[in-house]
């Protein structure tokens, strides 16, 4: 604990943590020593762990990267983040990220943006990106991310670390600040598979705080990494063709797939003829789900409340346009316009539709395929500043790690290799629905 407290505090320039609860994970320490010494203590005895600002932890703050919860106290704990707890992990601090979740450089945050500590003019990616840079430059033993379309998987790539991304439903949302409901998911982000593997395991299963969460057993994830056999594996074709992946990103992912065909798997280049409905699928439905998820943000209940608000009709409108972040209130419009009666069933309706036929797409390709393998990212770490100016091509980049989100498959970013500068490539790994073990399994094997 004093080691990863010296080392946040010597490292503050990167801003990748609002917070350190340092009092209280130092007297955790002890009392988990005191077990340890006796032989009672859990499974995670020792595991300082940070945890991205959008997940509560009772008695702390909770911000969510927003202006609009400042000040806001947690009046409980995320059920994830409370069964780390329980088997006696320390909780460190929490981490910046973007407002809400939404945003691929952690420069929507509004406590500002957190460093790529590779290279401190580049973005750590987002919106865990605070959680990202916590893990690369060893400021926590590993860190707590969300992941809507890739806030977990992008950033880790960029930081050259390990994100994983569990099935939707594989983890309660408990205590997870809402922003795309049906795309939320809760995953660790590690130095290794095996972390990952142990935190999963602890953190999955069913939770009577959610409604939608899944009943299914938790295999044992840390206990099975291994694979047996040769296995059959899809890549993406246009990864490889297509003028917007950079050379260095198509290099990795190359080099990967001439390592397997070595190593005696199966590597097919494989068609998505939808994928050029992934990005419109993912923006039309998550911005309709955050629209309506941060309608409470309304200076009612919540958080802040504009000093200028006259009446009720001011209140609501003052209070969140100073609030909430120009992104924020962005989605929030677009989600609005998509839900609204005139255009409901034009954008809202299809893009339902669409999201059943890319989730069938995906699961034709797992009937075939153990596996499919794609970049994490079209690119490497991009410098600051330039997400906002060219807001379209900032949501193109999601396109590789929207997918597993639409479908609610498990994926994993896997840090394979570096661009000619050092800076660190991703390369994303997908199995088909709650077959975490699998590819967990598999990703041991590669890492
Ligand atoms: N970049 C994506 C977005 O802005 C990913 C967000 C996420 O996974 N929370 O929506």
């Amino acid at each position: 604990v004093e080691y990863y407290l010296d080392r946040i505090e010597s490292t503050s320039h990167l801003n990748a943590f609002l917070a350190t609860y340092a009092d209280e994970a130092r007297s955790r320490a002890a009392k988990v020593d005191a077990r340890l010494a006796n032989g009672t203590a859990g499974r995670l005895a020792g595991m300082v762990i940070g945890i991205k600002d959008l997940l509560c932890y009772a008695g702390h703050g909770v911000h969510g990267g927003s202006k609009i919860l400042e000040g806001f106290v947690s009046q409980f704990t995320a059920t994830a983040i409370q069964r780390l707890i329980d088997e006696d992990a320390i909780i460190i601090g929490r981490q910046n990220c973007d407002e809400f979740g939404m945003g691929s450089s952690n420069e929507n945050s509004a406590y500002g943006p957190t460093l790529n500590a590779a290279d401190t003019t580049r973005v750590p990616g987002g919106s865990s990106g605070g959680s990202a840079v916590a893990v690369q430059a060893d400021l926590c033993f590993a860190s707590i991310g969300t992941d809507t379309g890739g806030s977990v998987r992008q950033p880790a790539a960029f930081c050259g670390v390990v994100g994983l991304k569990p099935s939707y439903s594989r983890v309660s949302r408990w205590g997870l600040l809402a922003y795309a409901s049906s795309f939320d998911t809760i995953g660790p982000i590690t130095r290794c598979v095996e972390d990952a593997a142990l935190l999963l395991e602890i953190m999955a299963g069913g939770d009577e705080q959610d409604s939608t969460v899944s009943q299914w057993p938790v295999p044992s994830y840390s206990q099975y990494l291994s694979i047996d056999g040769s296995k059959k594996i899809g890549y993406f074709r246009e990864s490889l063709d297509s003028e917007g992946v950079d050379e260095s990103v198509k290099a990795v992912l190359r080099q990967s797939i001439e390592r397997l065909r070595q190593e005696g798997h199966t590597v097919e280049p494989v068609e998505f003829p939808l994928a050029h409905y992934y990005l419109p699928t993912y923006y039309i439905l998550t911005t309709a789900e955050v629209s309506s998820n941060l309608s409470r943000y309304d200076g009612v209940r919540y958080g802040y409340r504009s000093p200028k608000a006259h009446d009720l009709d001011s209140l609501y409108r003052l209070s969140r346009t100073e609030g909430l972040g120009a992104e924020a209130r962005k989605r929030i419009l677009l989600g609005t316009f998509v839900l609204s009666a005139n255009y409901y069933d034009a954008y809202y309706t299809k893009a339902q539709r669409v999201r059943r036929l890319i989730k069938e797409e995906i699961e034709r390709h797992f009937q075939e395929y153990d596996f499919l393998l794609y970049p994490t990212t079209p690119s490497v770490a991009f410098p600051l500043g330039e997400e906002n100016s060219d807001p379209i091509k900032t949501f193109l980049a999601d396109i590789f790690t929207v997918q597993a989100n639409v479908t609610g498959v498990p994926a994993i970013s896997l840090p394979l290799g570096t661009d000619e500068q050092g800076l660190p490539v991703g390369i994303q790994v997908l199995a088909g629905a709650f077959q975490e073990e699998k590819l967990l399994a598999f990703a041991r094997y590669l890492e």
